[in-house]
C-alpha cells in the first residue's frame, strides 16, 4: 500500500492540509492543540495507532463496533462478495442474495408486525427516510396538515437537515439555520437534571407525558405526524428512561394517533443485551432506525424498518400515485448487506447479545460500586452494554462544572494516557462507555480502574 512508505510527519502534515475532520473544532485542530491519531490496526477490544500505542476501546468506536475489530468471518464475507459482485442497484425489484437473506433476518429479530425494511448508508439518512415515509403515510390517508414531528432535547438522531434539526443538542443548531420549523423538541426524560428536586421517578415520567400532552394541544393533534426517541438517550448523554416513561408517552401518542419512531442506531442488535431496544422497554413502534449493530461498522449500512400498518398505506400510495420517489444509489449495497449477514450470524454463534446483557451489568456494577462515593460523582448510570459517569462541581447542593473547566476532557484525556478510550459526551460533564460486546469481566476491571484512577488525577480523592 502507497501509504506504508510514509513517515507519521508527512501524514500528520497532510492530514492538517487536506482532511476536513467531522465533529472537530477547526481552530484547534489547524493550531495543532487538538492531537490527531493515526489509527492503523485493530483486534478484539483494542485499537492501535501508526505510533504503536494501543488503546481499550470503551466506546467500542463510536458505539458501533459491537462484534469487537478484526472479525475474519465479516471481513471474509465482504471480500467474497467485492469478488463475486461489488455493486448491483436495489431499484424497481433488485437485489442480492445478501440483502434478501439480511432482510429476512431482521424481520426475524424486529418486533412482532414489523417486516419490511429499507435500507441506507448511516444512521442520519435512515432517519430522513423515516420522516419522509410518515410525511407520505399521512399524505396517503389524506391528513396533508399531520407532518410536525416532537423529538426530545438531548436526543440524538443525525446530522442532516431534518436529523439535525431532530437531535436535540444545541451545538448541532447553532449557526445551522436549525432546527426546521416542522420539528419541535420536548422534555428530555433526564431524571438527574429534573428541576423539581422533589419529584419521584413516577412523577418525572408523568411529568414528561404530561408536557407532551401540552405540545400536542397547543399545536393542534392534527398538525402532528410522529414523536422520535431513542429508546435509552445516547449522545445526550447515555440515560435511561426514567421509571413509566415508555407507558406514559405511548399513551399520549396512541391518545393523539401519532406514529412513533424507535430510534435504535445504538440499540438495535443487542446492546442492552435484547436484540432490539423496542423489546427491552416494551416500546410499539411503527418505525425502527437501525444502523451502526447492523454491520458493526465493518461497512456503511443502515435500516428503516416498517411496521406491517404503515406498509399497507405505502404500498396503497404507490397504486394510486406510482412508484415510491425515494431511492440511494446505494440502498442494500451487496457489500454492507454481506457485512450484515455475517455479523447477524456472530452475534448468534457467539451468544454476543448474552454477553452483552451480562458483562453490562457486571461494568454498571462496577462502576457504580467504585464511584458512586466519590465526592466530585453525580451519578453513575447505565443499562446493558452503556454506562456513563456523571460529575459535578458540588452533588450536596447539585451543582455543575463549568464548561470552561473542561473537567471530562482532561479526565478522558487522563484516562487514555493509562490505555482506555471512553468519550467524552457533547454537553455536560459526562464520562460515556460503550465497549464491544466481547468484554471480558477483567476488561470491565481495567475500565473501571483507570477511571477511579483518572478522575482522582483530575479532581482528587
Ligand atoms: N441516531 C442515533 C441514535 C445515533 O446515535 C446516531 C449516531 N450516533 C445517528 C442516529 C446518526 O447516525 P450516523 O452518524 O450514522 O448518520
Amino acid at each position: 500500500m502507497m501509504t506504508k512508505s510514509l513517515t507519521n510527519d508527512v501524514l500528520t502534515q497532510w492530514d492538517h492540509d487536506h482532511f476536513f475532520h467531522p465533529s472537530t473544532h477547526l481552530g484547534q485542530f489547524a493550531r495543532r492543540d487538538v492531537g490527531n491519531r493515526i489509527v492503523k490496526t485493530a483486534d478484539g477490544v483494542h485499537i492501535t495507532d501508526r505510533e504503536g500505542r494501543t488503546s481499550l476501546d470503551a466506546f467500542a468506536g463510536l458505539y458501533c463496533v459491537n462484534v469487537g475489530y478484526g472479525r475474519s468471518e465479516i471481513a471474509d464475507a465482504i471480500a467474497e462478495q467485492a469478488h463475486e459482485l461489488a455493486y448491483y442497484h436495489a431499484y424497481v425489484g433488485h437485489g442480492t442474495e445478501a440483502s434478501v437473506t439480511l432482510s429476512r433476518m431482521i424481520a426475524e429479530r424486529a418486533p412482532e408486525g414489523m417486516n419490511h425494511v429499507y435500507y441506507g448508508m448511516g444512521g442520519s439518512d435512515a432517519n430522513e427516510t423515516n420522516i419522509k415515509l410518515v410525511w407520505y403515510y399521512n399524505n396517503v390517508l389524506g391528513r396533508p396538515k399531520k407532518k410536525k414531528i416532537i423529538s426530545r432535547w438531548r436526543g440524538y438522531h443525525g446530522s442532516g437537515l431534518v436529523t439535525g434539526s431532530l437531535t436535540g443538542l444545541e451545538l448541532f443548531h447553532k449557526k445551522f439555520d436549525l432546527p426546521l420549523e416542522q420539528v419541535l423538541h420536548t422534555q428530555a426524560p433526564y431524571y438527574f437534571r429534573r428541576k423539581d428536586r422533589s419529584m419521584s421517578e413516577a412523577e418525572f415520567s408523568a411529568d414528561c407525558a404530561a408536557k407532551l400532552e401540552e405540545m400536542i394541544l397547543r399545536e393542534g393533534a392534527d398538525t402532528i405526524a410522529a414523536f422520535i426517541g431513542e429508546p435509552i438517550l445516547g449522545t445526550g448523554g447515555i440515560v435511561p428512561p426514567p421509571e413509566g416513561y415508555w407507558s406514559a408517552i405511548q399513551a399520549v401518542l396512541e391518545k393523539y394517533d401519532i406514529l412513533l419512531i424507535a430510534d435504535e442506531v445504538i440499540t438495535g442488535f443487542g446492546r442492552l443485551g435484547t436484540m432490539m431496544g423496542s423489546e427491552h422497554y416494551g416500546l410499539k413502534p411503527d418505525l425502527i432506525t437501525i444502523a451502526k449493530g447492523l454491520t458493526s461498522a465493518y461497512a456503511p449500512l443502515s435500516g428503516s424498518i416498517v411496521s406491517d400498518k404503515m406498509w399497507a398505506v405505502l404500498e396503497k400510495g404507490t397504486d394510486e400515485f406510482g412508484p415510491i420517489g425515494h431511492g440511494w444509489t446505494y440502498s442494500a449495497h451487496p457489500i454492507g448487506a454481506a457485512a450484515g449477514v455475517a455479523n447477524l450470524k456472530l452475534l448468534d454463534s457467539l451468544n454476543l447479545v448474552s454477553n452483552a446483557g451480562t458483562v453490562g451489568k457486571y461494568l454498571n456494577t462496577a462502576m457504580a460500586d467504585a464511584l458512586g462515593g466519590h465526592a466530585h460523582v453525580g451519578d453513575v448510570r447505565g443499562e446493558g452494554m452503556m454506562c456513563a459517569v456523571e460529575l459535578m462541581k458540588d452533588r450536596d447542593d447539585h451543582i455543575f462544572f463549568d464548561a470552561a473547566d473542561k473537567v471530562v476532557p482532561r479526565i478522558v484525556a487522563a484516562m487514555l494516557e493509562r490505555g482506555v478510550i471512553a468519550r467524552a459526551m457533547p454537553q455536560g460533564d459526562i464520562i460515556g462507555f460503550a465497549p464491544p460486546f466481547s468484554l471480558t469481566k477483567e476488561q470491565v476491571d481495567e475500565i473501571v480502574g483507570v477511571t477511579q484512577a483518572s478522575i482522582a488525577e483530575v479532581l482528587g480523592g
